[in-house]
């Protein structure tokens, strides 16, 4: 590692997270393990293999190449892509085993005109409905008649029905039983199209802690399964965030009362101060909506001044410390604590935005689970754990 600036992870955090969530649930209840998006920031192999050694059943991400990633890395579980994907990359989806959404009978018809598809392999689709978030997804019963006239083709295997909630997280719960009421009427439409519909599943990570009925056959977690809940509205489970950040100082200087510092003179000096730059900057992901946020250094807290540049950033210090001392910008220091919960709020997100937004400059080092990751070979793609193989 050439760069003072680095993430640290716990694999075993997130094999914890899933094995908590596993037993929150009913046995039957199956796992899959969202790994879009780099796994929310803390690698999206090392954080599918976690998943895989906790029992996972299925691995979801966003989009093709995110799923061709896994499926180049050896990963053998079914991988479902939550955004619906090109007619003419179905060739390409077919030879790679993917699971793919579907919101439209259009998409099934312009779909079929691509030959590879034609000439064998079945397709397997789970049908996205949209019950009240306004994103992808049938909304009305005139469109799901239209498409399941495609589905009762013998190729096509309808391996799921969904919908996904816009409320889960917020105490009110109010909207979330009105979705979960019009997916109850959606299923009926999924049951008395006469199709074989193997999996209905509606809950997210927030939606499957706080409601385990919900549950159905299969929750799809992504934010639990790395520490991120709502954890004011969840008393059941207690999970842990498995990254930390970590930097050094790089420059330590003493700014006289009156003196300005940063872009803009975005900061002017109340009093003689010590002053501390570090190596990260929003490029890394640590954008100037972290103005105001405070980072740990000896085991106290050090607020960011000034603008944060592209690559650093200028902290004031409690005294004049070495170049070189360990700053922890998400994570503890002695008793004290920075947590993505604490910068989601500043910045008016959750937290899952913190860490996806961590940067390809910042240097992913796993702290455990070594054994394991040594072992990681193609031929252990599922391991025995696994009850679902494609
Ligand atoms: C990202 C995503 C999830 C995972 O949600 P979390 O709240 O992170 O668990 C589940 N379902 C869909 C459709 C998604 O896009």
């Amino acid at each position: 590692m050439l760069r003072d600036t680095w993430a640290e992870i716990s694999l075993n955090r997130i094999r914890e997270n899933m094995l908590s969530i596993r037993r929150s649930l009913p046995y039957s209840v199956k796992l899959m393990a969202v790994v879009k998006a780099n796994g929310y920031g803390h690698g999206d192999l090392e954080s599918a293999k976690a998943a895989v050694l906790a029992g996972a059943d299925y691995l979801a991400v966003a989009y093709l190449e995110e799923a061709l990633r896994l499926r180049d890395a050896g990963m053998k579980l079914p991988i479902l892509l939550l955004t619906p994907i090109r007619p003419d990359q179905v060739p390409l989806a077919l030879k790679y085993g993917l699971t793919l959404t579907v919101t439209s009978a259009k998409w099934f018809a312009e779909m079929r005109d691509y030959k590879p598809y034609a000439s064998g392999g079945k397709l397997r689709v789970h049908v996205k409905m949209d019950t009240g978030l306004g994103r992808i997804g049938i909304r009305k019963k005139e469109e799901w008649d239209e498409l399941a006239l495609w589905l009762h083709a013998e190729d096509v295997e309808v391996d799921g029905f969904y919908t996904h909630f816009a409320t889960a997280g917020q105490a009110d719960t109010a909207f979330l039983e009105q979705q979960a009421a019009r997916f109850a009427q959606m299923k009926e439409w999924g049951r008395a199209s006469g199709l074989v519909i193997r999996h209905y599943h509606c809950a997210g990570s927030a939606a499957a802690l706080r409601f385990p009925h919900l549950a159905m056959d299969m929750v799809r977690i992504g934010a639990a399964m790395y520490g991120f809940y709502p954890e004011k509205l969840v008393h059941s489970i207690k999970l842990e965030p498995a990254l930390s950040l970590h930097s050094r100082l790089i420059q330590v200087k003493k700014l006289a009362k009156g003196e300005y510092l940063g872009y803009d003179n975005s900061y002017r000096a109340e009093e003689d101060e010590w002053i501390g730059t570090v190596p990260i900057g929003y490029a890394d992901g640590w954008s100037q909506r972290m103005q105001g946020t405070e980072v740990l250094v000896e085991g106290q807290r050090a607020p960011i001044v000034g603008k944060i540049c592209m690559d650093q950033l200028m902290i004031k210090l409690p005294g004049p410390l070495a170049e070189g001392t360990l700053v922890t910008l998400i994570g503890a220091q002695g008793s004290q604590r920075i947590t993505f919960a604490e910068l989601a709020a500043h910045i008016g997100s959750v937290s899952q935005e913190v860490s996806t937004s961590l940067g390809v400059r910042i240097a992913r080092t796993y702290i455990d689970m070594e054994e394991e990751y040594r072992t990681w070979d193609k031929q252990i793609w599922p391991n025995e754990i696994n009850r679902a193989v494609i």
